[in-house]
């Protein structure tokens, strides 16, 4: 007998998973295929801080339980300065939250396949999608087919619809610690902070993080993009977790404190525009489009509202008379990703580009400008508002916005 479903996704991360709890609860028959088995998971893919904030617990649904700790402040330091600003937040851990989005689509009806790894697309003579290959030779087939694997992207690169480049590829690390002075006197009180660092001594061309988990522990970790940036300010050699390790030998808030057992997450995810993100019959959603927010890496709830995307794009186009799903009827989801997932991608993209070119000094210099302006210029600069990323540059910026222009010359 041939497996046969409304809808096949591809990995039950954030995204995938959400998608699945989104069909399921409209009735659809939807399976996920997930690589890891089903006692240890998420192994390898728990590699995520998951810091959040309460707007994508709410749209979510998401329970309290899976909170490591609640979060008011997000506090962004430099070198020699800092910049805190009131904005509640959750950690979550992240583990028990992927769990919690498989558990919640069962019980409203989606199937689950761990130890099914997806290899490649089955097409029809029409060169369309209509299955997928996993674990070698075993074949699943379905109306719809959703890449929601990650970087990996396995479906979505066969089908040439995402190109993700090796240069954009961000990589991270990170510990859970315990013993952190986390109200050390020579910095920010982050004992119940977000706390994001830029300083190319510790992550050249990229930042690094403390987000508290409790009274002395916290999720410390590195990320960058080994892109011309990183080499600038590199080390001939040295590895992100060389870089991670360093910085917790250098900074006094670690001077006392020491890994929780073998606690080590890490991951990577592209930083690029996207270019394309379905064809007919099928969707990429999360960080297989990439969807993942340049600037803070902020990954999970948007891959959450383009998994919603895709399901409101699905919804739509299977209660339609005709079950249209050829790329035509399926472009809604991409008008709904532009609008309501990554909006202004490209100014913010701009934005990150301009903020890694910046060095050290000038770092120091935008914390002392955050704390003059008031707090929605930051909200409006991070949103791609160009008004308010003018009130953040100087006149003495101008030869870092040329090295900038010449770069995007280069491209
Ligand atoms: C170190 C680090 C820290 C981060 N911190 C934060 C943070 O604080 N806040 C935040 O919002 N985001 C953060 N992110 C980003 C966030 O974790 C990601 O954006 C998010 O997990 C993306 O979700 P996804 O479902 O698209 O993909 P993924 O989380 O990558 O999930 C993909 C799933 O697919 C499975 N899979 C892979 N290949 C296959 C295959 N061939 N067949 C079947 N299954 C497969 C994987 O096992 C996995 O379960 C961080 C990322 C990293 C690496």
């Amino acid at each position: 007998m041939v497996d046969r479903y409304d809808v096949a996704i591809a990995g039950a991360g954030p995204a995938g998973a959400q998608c699945a709890r989104d069909l399921a609860t409209r009735g659809y028959d939807v399976v996920v295929l997930e690589t890891e088995s089903e006692d240890e998971f998420p192994r390898q893919s728990n590699k995520s801080t998951a810091g959040t904030f309460p707007s994508m617990m709410s749209s979510f649904g998401i329970p309290d339980d899976v909170v490591m700790s609640y979060t008011d402040d997000v506090v962004l330091e430099s070198p020699n300065e800092y910049y805190a600003s009131y904005q509640p937040g959750a950690v979550l851990e992240f583990a028990e939250f992927k769990r919690f989005l498989v558990e919640d689509g069962r019980e409203n009806g989606a199937e689950y396949r761990f130890d099914a790894r997806v290899s490649r697309p089955i097409l029809d003579d029409d060169g369309v999608i209509e299955g997928v290959r996993y674990n070698g030779d075993e074949e699943l087939y379905a109306d719809v087919v959703i890449d929601a694997t990650g970087p990996a992207a396995p479906i979505a690169s066969a089908l040439d619809v995402v190109d993700l480049e090796r240069e954009n590829q961000a990589i991270g690390i990170e510990y859970e610690m315990e013993g952190v002075e986390m109200n050390h006197p020579e910095y920010a009180d982050l004992r119940r902070a977000m706390m994001l660092r830029l300083d190319h001594d510790i992550a050249p061309g990229g930042y690094s993080w403390i987000f508290a988990t409790g009274e002395d522990t916290a999720k410390v970790g590195i990320c960058y993009i080994q892109n011309d940036r990183h080499r600038e300010f590199a080390e001939a050699g040295k590895t992100v977790d060389g870089y991670l390790d360093d910085w917790v030998s250098r900074d006094p808030r670690f001077a006392d404190a020491e890994q929780i057992g073998e606690k080590v997450h890490r991951g990577s995810a592209h930083i690029q525009m996207p270019d394309q993100m379905h064809t007919d019959r099928f969707l990429a959603i999360g960080d297989t489009v990439p969807t993942i927010d340049p600037l803070w890496g902020e990954g999970i709830h948007k891959g959450m509202k383009s998994a919603r995307a895709a399901a409101a794009t699905v919804d739509r186009c299977l209660t339609d008379s005709e079950r249209r799903l050829d790329a035509e009827s399926l472009a809604v989801y991409e008008r709904l990703w532009h609008r309501d997932v990554a909006p202004r991608m490209k100014a913010r993209l701009m934005l990150t580009r301009l903020l890694y070119l910046a060095p050290n000094e000038r770092y120091d210099r935008f914390m002392r400008d955050l704390r003059r302006t008031d707090e929605n210029t930051l909200e409006k600069a991070n949103q791609g508002d160009k008004a308010a990323m003018a009130k953040l540059l100087h006149l003495s910026d101008v030869p870092l916005l040329t090295k900038f222009a010449r770069e995007r010359l280069d491209v």
